[in-house]
């Protein structure tokens, strides 16, 4: 079996967010310098903070919170596909990719270079309507992608939420995929079990699937 491979971003005091959003933020209030005590920290968080996990009430009013999405729709095989130029993701490229069913698709776009700039990008990579589409039709249990949001900024009406999360497939946000290779894989993302909540961070791992097949053509290389 192959090593995990940790898509989070880490969750840190200035990293980049969503305008308006509050900033992630932890404080160390107790210290284990002190006699009778350890170290003991709280944070304040917007729950969309770095890589984030989006249940269907963030944008519908009866949809289901973050605790009662069923966590198969996280964890499973999920893909890897490559975006490298720099555009929205289309539904061409989903086309072209080997998207097995049921897997979960998880876009590395030219997003993750945004990531090295001090502030927030409006001018990002989204999906477009007609790709989110595509993968509601293909029933993608879920999509991930590497910037914080699947809408593009200028869609105040955030047809692509819509789209995905009116129709089941959860939304994972903030991923840092430049240490994953386009290709099959296996993923676990599990959010936190916050009661009522639209959304929350969540910690993403992947690893490599090993398939019978394609290991005589590795060999052959
Ligand atoms: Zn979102």
């Amino acid at each position: 079996m192959s090593d995990w491979i940790d898509i989070t971003r880490t969750l840190t005091s200035g990293m980049i967010q969503w305008p308006g959003d509050l900033p992630f933020s932890r404080q160390q209030y107790l210290e284990i310098s002190v006699p009778g005590t350890g170290n003991v920290s709280e944070i304040t968080t917007s729950v969309h903070a770095g890589t984030h996990i989006e249940a269907p009430l963030h944008f519908l009013k009866e949809g289901m919170d973050i605790t009662e999405v069923a966590l198969f729709k996280l964890c499973g095989p999920a893909i890897v596909v490559d975006i490298p130029q720099a555009r929205d993701v289309s539904i061409e490229d989903l086309q072209s990719a080997d998207i097995q069913v049921g897997e979960r698709v998880l876009l590395k776009t030219a997003n993750q270079y945004l990531w090295e700039k001090p502030e927030f990008d409006e001018n990002y990579f989204a999906i477009t309507v007609e790709a989110a589409m595509w993968l509601v039709d293909h029933n993608v249990p879920a999509v991930g992608i590497d910037y914080l949001s699947v809408d593009s900024y200028q869609n105040h009406n955030h047809p692509v939420h819509h789209a995905l999360l009116g129709n089941g497939v959860i939304i994972i946000e903030g991923l840092d995929l430049s240490g994953a290779d386009p290709g099959h894989y296996e993923m676990v993302a599990l959010p936190l079990k916050i009661a009522g909540s639209e959304a929350s961070p969540g910690r993403v791992i992947i690893r490599r699937l090993v398939s019978q097949k394609s290991l005589p053509k590795e060999r052959k290389q």
